[in-house]
């Protein structure tokens, strides 16, 4: 609601009334100031690489790029910051689907225990030696209906994160079990964790805690959006809990409907 106060005046000076004018700020209104919001993020978020691209390339124009030191140098800034143009524009496409009337999941009968455990045997494979990684997953098949690709994607950006932010010799534990009709995963670090006021507003649209030092680490501050997207797409949710210094936790919950049959492996 919004209030517009008008004061009747006579020319003596003297106040004779008062007129409130209240607004109903409409849903339409709100729509479209998130979408102009939207378009200003997205151009900002991208002549920031396209402006350092330009003046990397005017350097190697103007010279540079017969300095077999430098000439390199500048040439790996343009190609680095081109990738993070496509990474964010890949996520764009993304989420420009997901906002599309005919957003479709294809979904599959999974077995999620199994699928978390590869997911975290991928990143085991690649992470650095100094964080360790501790499970606590159920020995049963959890059997759950997932677009199988989506919801990878959901935890390689949470794993990812997770491993950004986690400091040497830091511990991530991922916990997997099942309970009043869903299940839940909780993936844990030791990182640097995150204000408590800005806790839900990680799962916006281009928020980033803080920006100087997750542009350094190539972040887009889409991933976590479009995680909550597809999670609740999945008709389950995502949430955060952390504290500053201490580490983060993501936890996410999706639908899930025990079974007799196929429960035990
Ligand atoms: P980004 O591409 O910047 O990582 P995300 O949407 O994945 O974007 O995350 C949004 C922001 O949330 C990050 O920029 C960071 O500030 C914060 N964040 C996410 N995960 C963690 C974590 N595990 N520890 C600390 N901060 C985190």
């Amino acid at each position: 609601l919004r209030a517009n106060l008008s004061v009747i005046q006579k020319e003596t000076g003297f106040v004779n009334g008062l007129i409130v004018v209240l607004h109903d700020i409409t849903e339409q209104e709100k729509i479209d100031a998130e979408r102009r919001e939207f378009v200003a993020n997205v151009s900002h978020e991208l002549r920031t690489p396209l402006t350092t691209m330009r003046s990397y390339l005017e350097a190697l124009a103007d010279g540079v790029m017969h300095d077999p030191v430098v000439g390199p140098q500048f040439l790996n800034v343009a190609q680095t910051e081109t990738e993070r143009m496509i990474r964010l524009v890949n996520a764009l496409l993304q989420l420009s689907k997901m906002d599309s009337r005919d957003y479709r999941l294809s979904k599959e009968w999974v077995d999620f225990t199994d699928f978390l455990s590869r997911i975290i045997d991928r990143f085991e494979m690649t992470k650095r030696e100094n964080v360790r990684f501790t499970r606590i997953l159920p020995r049963k098949s959890l059997f759950v209906e997932i677009d199988g690709d989506k919801m990878t994607q959901v935890i390689d950006n949470i794993i990812s994160n997770a491993l950004k932010y986690s400091p040497e010799g830091g511990e991530v534990i991922f916990t997997l079990f099942e309970e009043n009709g869903k299940i839940t995963v909780s993936i844990k670090d030791e990182g640097i964790g995150i204000p408590k006021e800005n806790l839900e507003k990680i799962f916006d649209r281009f928020y980033r805690v803080d920006k100087a030092r997750t542009r350094k680490l190539g972040g887009t501050g889409l991933g976590l959006a479009i995680a909550k997207e597809m999670v609740n797409a999945h008709g389950g949710n995502i949430w955060a809990t952390s504290e500053e210094g201490k580490g983060t936790q993501i936890i996410l919950t999706l639908p899930y409907e025990p079974s007799e049959e196929g429960e035990w492996s």
